[in-house]
């Protein structure tokens, strides 16, 4: 079966309750009818009111992070729990500015794989090499190794909830985005990755999201690529002028 398409916007820390609101509201209207899945994640402040926007619309609300456990003494955390509650239905986890700015390691990020799942949370999965690690020649095997590490424990019938999105780190906000080609090759070992930990076949199945500097201008001929499903976009989605032409890259 073909995979559909999947474009997300990450706001990352960008947006008051009331830009985000405004925002959310243009995207509904602008979106309405578009044949792709959809996600908006806005930051944690601005999730209530989004998700009043978003409700009954196509439109899928998603947070950039939770914690790895269920509630507690976590000060500064917020529960897959409390997301829920407030209409949240995907996640993204292991960003790497999480990785890296906050020192998130495959074992946390797979803890909190789990417990998305555990909750009926969709969960986007972020993994992607530095610059370093590229020019070392190690991207598959780093990104390899986070697939691997990140998916431990997880089952073939969770999958479907599932998105892995191949973001390499140098190209997330500097405007250098991956050719088509290299983004394409990595997602091609991505599904091998999971044709080995799980069934052969099963890469096939899952959908590989593409991030890193994703704007109107290059969406189609990084979407149009066989082993590309989506993007998840940072900076262009911040503004309707540069999500929508995204989201209808085949318009
Ligand atoms: C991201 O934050 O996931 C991202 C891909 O950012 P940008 O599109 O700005 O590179």
């Amino acid at each position: 079966m073909a995979r559909r398409k999947y474009i997300a916007g990450n706001w990352k820390m960008h947006k008051t309750v009331g830009e985000a609101v405004a925002l959310a509201k243009e995207l509904v209207e602008s979106l309405a009818g578009c044949p792709h899945k959809l996600m908006i994640a806005p930051p944690f402040t601005a999730l209530s009111a989004v998700a009043s926007v978003v409700k009954g619309t196509p439109i899928l609300l998603g947070a950039q992070n939770m914690a790895s456990v269920e509630q507690g003494a976590h000060t500064g955390e917020v529960s897959v729990l409390m997301l829920k509650d407030i209409g949240v239905r995907s996640v993204i986890l292991g960003h790497s500015e999480r990785r890296i700015i906050y020192g998130e390691k495959d074992g946390l990020i797979n803890e909190k794989v789990k417990l998305a799942l555990k909750h009926g949370l969709e969960v986007v999965l972020c993994v992607g090499e530095t610059l370093e690690e590229r020019e070392k020649g190690k991207a598959e095997e780093v990104v390899t190794t986070q697939v691997t590490q990140c998916l431990q424990g997880v089952g073939e019938g969770d999958l479907p909830m599932i998105t892995i999105a191949y973001e390499p780190v140098w190209a997330i906000g500097t405007g250098k985005n991956a050719t088509p080609q290299d983004a394409d090759a990595i997602h091609k070992v991505i599904r091998k990755v999971l044709d080995t930990l799980y069934r052969p076949g099963t890469g096939e199945t899952v959908t590989i999201q593409y991030g890193g500097s994703v704007k109107p201008e290059n969406a189609r001929e990084l979407l149009t690529m066989p082993n590309i499903d989506g993007a998840l976009v940072g900076g262009a989605s911040l503004k309707k002028e540069t999500f929508v032409p995204i989201a209808w890259f085949d318009r």
